[in-house]
């Protein structure tokens, strides 16, 4: 599944490809892909109007048109690829968005589960999905007054916390061990034991985590086909998540389950 750095390569990618393109048509081979609003207004109100723009916001693409705005989620196995407008359809894309000068983007997904959404301008950051996002990892509103808050009175352990989208957005199960390794703690802590240099460390090793996966995707997606890429190549840095030392006191490292997903931590160094 991509996570937020694939996302962000995504964006960094289309945005060289597509920006400043005027959409003449738009065809649609499988209905479910689009969530809002209906088929036929969806068609409608996307015909004359010209990508300016292409933003990521948790794991959404936002494609910011003149009216109106196009959030794009890849899911499982979602990716864009660009093709002329007389080539034949793959069995996978299942959504066409063409261009004036007859170049074709095309939403392909083995496994159907992308979903888009089309909204005015104006209604787009009130509406779902936006409105339940947490904060951006780089947002300055993400500082340790705020986790604390977030985190009052839960009761669940600190890395399902890190995992709720609606707190902070864009960690994943891989990037939260190398977050928590790196702060030197315990995935299965209570966050109200957490002092605020705990949470300052938890902010500072997000977005270092974050950044550095993004810099890696950003050298070795060639296309914007392959986001597999990013995690192959993000996965050779990983400091704890799969790994059986402790890259800094040797120990074995211990894997458990912390609300359902595979996590790996260092007994030794993570309280
Ligand atoms: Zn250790």
């Amino acid at each position: 599944m991509p996570e937020l750095p694939e996302v962000e390569t995504v964006k960094n990618t289309l945005k060289k490809l597509v920006l400043g393109k005027t959409i003449n048509n738009v065809n649609i081979l499988y209905d479910s892909i689009i969530e809002y609003p209906t088929i036929d207004e969806f068609k409608n109100n996307l015909v004359g109007e010209t990508i300016q723009d292409i933003k990521r916001r948790g794991k959404w693409l936002m494609f910011i048109l003149n009216n109106y705005v196009l959030l794009s989620h890849l899911r499982m196995e979602g990716k864009y690829v660009i093709r002329n407008v007389d080539d034949e359809y793959n069995k996978h894309e299942h959504v066409e968005f063409v261009f004036s000068d007859l170049s074709t983007l095309r939403y392909k997904d083995t496994r159907k589960f992308g979903r888009m959404y089309l909204y005015k301008k104006e209604d787009v950051l009130i509406n779902k999905p936006l409105n339940e996002l947490g904060l951006e990892p780089w947002d300055d509103s993400l500082n340790v007054d705020y986790l604390k808050e977030k985190f009052k009175d839960k009761r669940l352990p600190l890395k399902t916390l890190l995992l709720d989208q609606s707190i902070i957005v864009g960690l994943g199960n891989i990037y939260v061990d190398e977050v928590l390794f790196l702060s030197k703690l315990n995935p299965e802590k209570k966050t109200n034991a957490l002092t605020r240099d705990d949470l300052k460390n938890i902010i500072d090793n997000t977005r270092s985590v974050l950044e550095h996966a993004i810099k890696l995707g950003g050298t070795t997606i060639r296309t914007y086909e392959s986001s597999e890429g990013v995690h192959g190549l993000f996965q050779n840095e990983l400091l704890i998540h799969g790994k059986d030392k402790c890259p800094i006191c040797g120990c074995m490292v211990t894997k458990i389950r912390v609300g359902g997903r595979g996590t790996y931590y260092c007994k030794n160094c993570q309280k």
